[in-house]
């Protein structure tokens, strides 16, 4: 199968083989070694020299992390959102009793520092501001250095949403001033779900110490406290870690400017197949991300038979589109272990699909070679 959803992602051989290992004592010496490590290494792709956490969780439990730590019920919250996983984060801050206020922008577009300045100008009661550096439903990715700078102009908590696109679209945690940041195992990193990585920053340490959202499982507090001791305070998932050793052993290996040039080839590779083969990108160009694709479903094409037949006939998993856009696009995963190979099969096989699952206007899709 050639998997290509914005997560999970395929994981190398490399990472595979390294969670064959035998289960240690995670209370043990060799346990801690490995959280050690692994949270150092971390810290480098984070670029951050701040503390780094890895938490047994999905994505979205890093950003219950984010809010539970650092808020407090009927805190004002301004959520930017533009798609899916934006309005998730703001749902979450609701859950727990933020005062929340949407800040919601076009679907395929992206978050405009202008509205984000005045929407804070004419609130100075807001607290913190939640971002999503990588809109995954929608394919598009945020100007994060205005966005950042302006939050940073307010001297707000910024919580960020990076789940699906940090290590593989620039993000310098500590020179744009975000406070957490959270990261989600099977997206860049080429491991499989159950890891959320978050730092924090001081000023998040600050705003932790006096946040009163229930907490338990997520306290950043207790698990700064058994990471001194290289612990976490409950039994973490030890397998992704032996996975997580092994995949920053080869980003190592790679580099971090090199895993960013590589993102941004394959997202224009993959957004010049798709014009190529006469079909219509969904997201602003001047924001389109390097990680997903979002491409419209052509008129007379049915967008489930589509990625049925993807699968089915070629062995392709695509992701259909989320909420709203159910149905309307499909989405290209090209994060983490990818090579331009896995774009091409998507490309040739496309056209046949396309043309099995509709009709009319489907029939003008050009076939590769034509
Ligand atoms: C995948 C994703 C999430 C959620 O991750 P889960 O592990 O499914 O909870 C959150 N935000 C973004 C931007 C994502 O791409």
């Amino acid at each position: 199968m050639n998997l290509r959803i914005p997560g999970p992602t395929p994981c190398p051989p490399e990472v595979l083989q390294a969670m064959t290992q035998q289960m240690i004592n995670h209370r043990g010496p060799e346990f801690a070694k490995l959280l050690e490590k692994t949270t150092a290494n971390l810290q480098s792709f984070f670029q951050t020299k701040e503390d780094v956490l890895i938490l047994t969780t999905a994505g979205s439990g890093g950003l219950e992390s984010a809010v539970v730590n650092t808020l407090s019920p009927g805190d004002k919250v301004l959520a930017v959102t533009v798609g899916v996983f934006g309005d998730r984060f703001a749902q979450i801050a609701e859950a727990y009793g933020a005062d929340v206020t949407r800040l919601k922008f076009t679907m395929g577009g992206a978050a405009d520092p202008v509205e984000v300045r005045r929407a804070l100008a004419a609130d100075p009661s807001v607290k913190a501001v939640l971002l999503t550096q990588n809109e995954t439903s929608t394919g598009v990715t945020n100007d994060m250095k205005a966005l950042c700078s302006v939050i940073k102009e307010f001297d707000k908590l910024l919580l960020v949403d990076a789940v699906s696109g940090l290590a593989a679209i620039d993000l310098p945690v500590d020179a744009w001033n975000c406070d957490v940041v959270v990261a989600g195992s099977q997206k860049s990193w080429m491991i499989p779900p159950g890891l959320a990585m978050v730092s924090v920053s001081k000023k998040a340490w600050d705003a932790a110490a006096k946040a009163k959202m229930s907490r338990f499982y997520f306290d950043y507090g207790s698990a700064k406290k058994y990471l001194e001791r290289g612990q976490t305070p409950f039994t973490p998932a030890v397998s992704l870690f032996y996975a997580l050793d092994a995949a920053l052993a080869l980003m190592e290996q790679e580099g971090l400017a090199s895993i960013f040039a590589r993102h941004v080839k394959m997202g224009q590779y993959t957004r010049d197949g798709v014009r190529s083969l006469g079909l219509e990108l969904f997201a602003d160009p001047r924001y389109a991300s390097n990680t997903v694709t979002a491409v419209k479903v052509p008129d007379g094409v049915d967008g489930k038979a589509l990625t049925k037949v993807m699968r089915e006939q070629f062995g392709i998993v695509l992701a259909g589109g989320q909420a709203s856009l159910e149905g309307k696009i499909f989405r290209i995963g090209h994060l983490g272990y990818v090579s331009t190979k896995d774009i091409d099969d998507v490309m040739s096989a496309l056209p046949h699909a396309l043309r099995a699952a509709g009709s009319g206007r489907a029939e003008a899709v050009k076939t590769t070679g034509s």
